[in-house]
């Protein structure tokens, strides 16, 4: 079995008489310690994917799998728990505590999962070694950005899951971005997810999944993905 499964997958939203399906029987796999990116165009099906992954949100039918669980008929208490303990979420916007030093932003991942891992290592894993005491105002957006992520690897999730995680920087900053998640990916062994519109992110992936109004429209799977370096 693959770490992470989508098995017919299908979310329905209903609005007033009509059905609209959102993700429409979407079937893929990710392998244990891949660097996978999912991509496709505005209305594809990608937020409501990343929220059904993310145990934001539960399948109208079919199944989710990650690492044999399946959590498509969870209770909203172990979606809960599955959300603070297994994934691992890093956002368009940062989604930092202003009040809060780059130091306590990781540290807050210690609050809620019972086997965080030191928030000033994680810190200087990802190059801000010198910011620890530094304000996310006081940071750039590539510096936030990898508050952001040291404040996701914290938790040491099983997934982690990047919703666009460079759609506010500029080129040269999102390049840094991906080549951080690819070292992640490559050094940790963790299982990097990111879902995008952005299709240069293909080149830098291990596997491609393609989706377009709510399926799955192709699956590439590169053996030696290019360095975003
Ligand atoms: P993407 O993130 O790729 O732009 P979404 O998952 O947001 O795609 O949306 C996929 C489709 O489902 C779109 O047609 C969207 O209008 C529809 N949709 C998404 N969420 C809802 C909702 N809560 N109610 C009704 N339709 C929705
Ligand atoms: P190229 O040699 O094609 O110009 P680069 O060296 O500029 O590629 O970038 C390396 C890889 O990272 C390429 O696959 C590129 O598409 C991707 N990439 C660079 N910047 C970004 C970004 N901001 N967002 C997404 N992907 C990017």
């Amino acid at each position: 079995m693959a770490f992470v499964e989508f098995r017919g997958v299908r979310k329905v939203y209903q609005m007033g008489e009509v059905e609209v399906a959102a993700v429409d029987g979407m079937d893929f796999s990710i392998e244990r310690g891949e660097l996978v990116v999912i991509v496709g165009p505005s209305g594809a099906g990608k937020t409501t994917l990343l929220n059904m992954l993310g145990g934001m949100d539960s399948p109208t039918s079919g199944a989710i799998v990650l690492d044999g669980r399946d959590i498509s008929h969870a209770s909203p208490k172990e979606l809960t728990l599955y959300r603070r303990h297994d994934i691992g979420f890093v956002f368009q916007f940062y989604n930092l505590v202003q009040n809060l030093t780059a130091l306590e932003n990781v540290e807050l991942a210690s609050q809620i999962c019972t086997h965080p891992l030191p928030a000033a290592d994680v810190l200087r894993q990802v190059g801000l070694g010198h910011r620890l005491d530094n304000f996310p105002g006081q940071l750039s957006g590539g510096e936030q950005q990898r508050v952001a992520i040291a404040r996701a690897l914290a938790k040491n999730p099983k997934l982690l899951l990047c919703d666009e995680p460079t759609g506010a920087l500029d080129y040269e900053t999102g390049k840094a971005i991906l080549g951080l998640l690819q070292d992640t990916c490559r050094d940790t062994g963790k299982t990097v997810a990111v879902v995008t519109h952005n299709s240069a992110f293909t080149a830098i992936a291990d596997r491609v999944i393609h989706i377009r109004e709510g399926r799955v429209a192709g699956v590439e799977v590169n053996d030696r993905p290019l360095s975003a370096e």
